[in-house]
């Protein structure tokens, strides 16, 4: 049986993984390697390390031809020209991944923005499964976000389609990592959670969202208060997005989405009240249900939606 491989390239670790036709991979790998000093060469050797032995663990396996790869990356990527222009938290700016992957390993290799791999993991396999179009938002220390219309990664027509996290809700806000003030990463992402409730209680002590999700769960008012204003403030946006793209399903993944019922309660409260009757009605929010792996899967569907755009089946 052919396979293909998958690789989500995070911050400070690579997954990768070996898939036939499912979202279980066969064999799954993390590689914790690097961190944001490293230079370009020492992460694309890092991603071809973990090829490599996703290779060599197919073969003990006994599985036939490896016949793609497919990577997801966070930033600013352009699948269609295969090219990264700029990595998050990765010294990856303008590199043309796409043809530096095949012309080492000679097969067919797909690069995407991680929200959108994350996006079409999803939609095909798991919370957004059966949906029509989707939005996916993943909020953890930042906010990203991916489209799937009409079964394909929306990817708009500079590449730039899915920043969420920098749309503005408050002008003269926090600074935010983009350069501008008040995106909606600096008021929901899980930094933004940590240092709301610590503004609130007046604490110095470190923290993590985990333990305020807890404290929250406990009835602590604080903590309640912080992940109300968080899904106010997210079901505004989220309004609003619905207002203009009118998708038929909203799921959230990411660290923070883990928090449950303590956000998604207020979260789809608030979206009622602000979307627009229809949306308030049909459009449903929903956690994502691939956990940590929504990346990594979609990752390995890039390369059979390829052949599919290419007539491939
Ligand atoms: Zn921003």
């Amino acid at each position: 049986m052919s396979y293909v491989i998958g690789l989500d390239v995070g911050g400070t670790t690579i997954k990768g993984g070996i898939f036939t036709t499912t979202a279980q991979p066969l064999a799954e790998i993390r590689f914790r390697t690097y961190d944001k000093n490293n230079v370009r060469d020492e992460i694309l050797a890092s991603m071809s390390s973990v090829i490599h032995r996703l290779e060599e663990q197919a073969d003990r396996l006994g599985l036939g031809r490896m016949e793609g790869v497919g990577i997801g990356v966070p930033g600013f990527v352009s699948s269609s020209e295969g090219v990264v222009y700029k990595a998050a938290n990765l010294a990856l700016i303008n590199v043309k991944l796409r043809q530096w992957f095949e012309e080492r390993f000679n097969v067919p290799c797909v690069v995407q923005g991680d929200a959108r791999t994350g996006a079409l993991g999803e939609f095909e396999f798991g919370a957004g499964k059966g949906a029509e179009s989707l939005l996916y938002v993943v909020i953890g220390t930042g906010v990203g976000s991916g489209m799937i219309l009409n079964g394909e990664i929306y990817e708009g027509v500079h590449a730039l389609a899915g920043e969420i996290g920098h749309t503005i809700i408050h002008p003269d806000g926090q600074l935010c990592a983009c350069g501008k003030r008040g995106c909606l990463e600096t008021l929901v992402s899980g930094p933004a959670i940590v240092r709301e409730y610590r503004n609130r209680t007046e604490s110095q002590s470190e923290t993590v969202p985990e333990i305020i999700t807890k404290r929250a769960e406990a009835g602590e008012q604080a903590a309640l208060d912080v992940y109300k204003n968080v899904a106010k403030t997210l079901g505004i946006a989220l309004a609003n997005y619905c207002t203009i793209v009118d998708p038929s399903r909203i799921v959230i993944g990411g660290g923070v989405s883990l928090a449950g019922s303590v956000l998604f309660n207020p979260l789809r409260e608030f979206f009622r009240a602000y979307a627009s009757p229809g949306a308030a009605k049909s459009i449903d929010i929903r956690p994502a249900s691939l956990g940590d792996r929504s990346g990594l899967v979609g990752a390995s569907l890039l390369v059979k939606k390829s052949w599919q755009m290419a007539g491939r089946h």
